[in-house]
């Protein structure tokens, strides 16, 4: 379906960002029957997760993974004949582009299905129910009008400026690992969070030699701690270069050939790619924001309250049809978040009545970081249930290595372990963090228990499923 290009159309909604978000909250107004606008400044539709996100990334985690695989297949598993794994990049990037190619495609052809209108450019706010839209194939800018319109814009990686970092900009970021068309022998990882986290996985399994530079002593900081204290030592153990109480001063070379990154402990690291994943950013900036008084925090994240309206600040008109979704509001950068704050504000807006308190609860939020092994965690970490509900908390652990690894050698058998975070003398379950093979997996689930606040008598109650990981977390004593 090419975009359309219709002049001063009338729409009952118009939503910003043809990703995550924008593509679910515009499907699910359209299928009440509503007429639709989403507008797209990428030739891509999907957005992040699709195009240099949640997808790429799990496909590359897979190769990762399968990597492993094999050198168990032969040291482990005493299959014969397996040659040891040797991932060639250059020819697999292709075939995962043409997979998100079709993606693009599918995306599209639901857009059409559903009779939303797909304009193909730059939005901007012009007025409270005004959107002037400057189409990518470079054609004159048009404006359409809505009821109701939706900031589902996204964000983009965050790389130091020049004036902080020096030579800051010979690095990429995650956008530009998805672009990468061989895979970098000596790699240099900076950031402690998901993407550092994750990519330094792949890319370490894969076989390059790498370096994950970190400003405190631990990855993952905000997670509980048994995921933090057992996934460090563990990137350590299987050979990432993990450097701790560490920033980067200065960064010479040159982009595609050796870089040197100096650090603040006066040491140099010699590398052939620098990446930088310390965080994320909203893109609000020439959208028409601030001039409609849109209310903006520190970030540059759109407020929104807890029914995703657009805060206004002080002494501009406090309009009621302007709504965010996603990751351009700031909390919760995870895909699913973004549909389901899309999905249910359309069912409000325009839903039956059963509908009219529709909304996202940010709290329970399941989520899983696709490291080496994998971890899942969903609800309060302990010291969080700690700080609320203090000495009414308890907890139940467990650790040990998966059934799988029983035929693994030591060095190479990853840890598996569980904790869940009670309250109270029901022992109601407010949190589950899990480490260990098959922990994406797991946690969906168990998610469930969590946002119902389960007892931990209900998982007792459980019949275990043998012999699986999953099953320790109903057996936990
Ligand atoms: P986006 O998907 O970013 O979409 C915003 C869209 O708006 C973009 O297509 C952009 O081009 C468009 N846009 C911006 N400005 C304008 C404008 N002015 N006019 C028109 N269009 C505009 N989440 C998970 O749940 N699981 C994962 O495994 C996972 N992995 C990730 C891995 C990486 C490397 C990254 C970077 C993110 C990952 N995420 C993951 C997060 C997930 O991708 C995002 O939370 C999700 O894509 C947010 O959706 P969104 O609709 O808010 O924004
Ligand atoms: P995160 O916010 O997860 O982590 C970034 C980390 O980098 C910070 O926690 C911080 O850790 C460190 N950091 C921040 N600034 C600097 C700096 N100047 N120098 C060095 N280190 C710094 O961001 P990501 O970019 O990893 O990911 C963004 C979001 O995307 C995630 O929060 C998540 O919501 C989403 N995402 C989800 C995935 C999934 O669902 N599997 C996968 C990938 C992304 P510290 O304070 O310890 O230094």
């Amino acid at each position: 379906m090419a975009p359309v290009n219709k002049l001063h159309q009338k729409y009952d909604y118009i939503c910003i960002g043809g990703g995550s978000g924008g593509v679910a909250s515009s499907r699910r107004a359209a299928s009440y029957g509503k007429k639709v606008a989403l507008i797209e400044s990428s030739p891509a539709l999907g957005g992040t997760c699709v195009n240099v996100g949640c997808v790429p990334k799990k496909i590359m985690w897979h190769a990762a993974d399968l990597a492993d695989r094999l050198r168990h297949a032969s040291s482990g598993y005493h299959f014969k004949n397996v040659p040891s794994p040797q991932f060639d990049w250059a020819s697999f990037k292709p075939q995962r582009d043409a997979y998100i190619r079709k993606l693009n495609g599918i995306y599209e052809k639901n857009l059409e299905k559903e009779h939303v209108d797909y304009h193909g450019g730059t939005a901007r706010m012009v007025s409270p129910t005004e959107v002037q839209i400057t189409p990518r194939d470079g054609g004159e800018p048009y404006t359409i009008a809505g009821d109701y319109i939706t900031i589902a814009t996204g964000g983009r990686p965050t790389v130091p400026s020049e004036d902080k970092i020096p030579g800051a900009s010979l690095g990429i970021d995650s956008d530009g690992f998805f672009d990468l068309e061989d895979q970098p022998k000596r790699v240099a990882v900076v950031g402690a969070g998901y993407i550092a986290v994750e990519l330094a996985g792949v890319l370490h399994t894969l076989g390059s030699e790498t370096h994950v530079l970190i400003r405190h002593e631990r990855v993952l900081r905000t997670f509980d701690p048994i995921l933090q204290e057992t996934l460090t030592p563990w990137m350590e153990h299987t050979g990432i270069n993990l450097h701790k109480n560490i920033t980067v001063v200065k960064v010479e070379g040159q982009q595609g050939g050796e870089l040197t990154v100096h650090l603040n402990n006066g040491t140099q690291l010699k590398v052939d790619c620098l990446l930088w994943a310390i965080g994320r950013h909203a893109n609000t900036e020439d959208l028409g924001l601030e001039e409609l008084g849109i209310e903006l925090d520190k970030k540059g994240d759109v407020v929104v309250d807890d029914w995703q309206k657009a805060q206004f600040v002080e002494g501009k008109p406090q309009l009621d049809n302007i709504y965010a979704i996603g990751d351009v509001q700031g909390k919760a950068l995870l895909t699913p978040v973004a549909i389901a704050a899309g999905r249910r504000l359309s069912n409000r807006l325009f839903g039956p009545d059963k509908f009219k308190n529709d909304k996202l609860s940010y709290e329970d939020i399941p989520t899983v970081v696709f490291s080496h092994p994998t971890i899942g965690t969903v609800g309060l970490t302990e010291p969080e249930a700690r700080q609320i509900y203090g000495s009414a908390v308890k907890i139940y652990k467990s650790s040990f290595r998966s059934l799988y690894f029983s035929q693994i050698d030591e060095e190479h058998k990853e840890p598996t372990v569980y904790k869940l975070v009670v309250v109270g003398e029901e022992e109601r379950l407010v949190g589950v963090h899990i480490i260990g093979q098959g922990s994406d997996e797991v946690l969906q689930g168990f998610a469930v228990a969590v946002k119902m606040r389960a007892r931990k008598q209900d998982l007792d109650d459980t019949v275990a499923i043998h012999p699986t990981s999953g099953e320790e977390l109903v057996t936990l004593r």
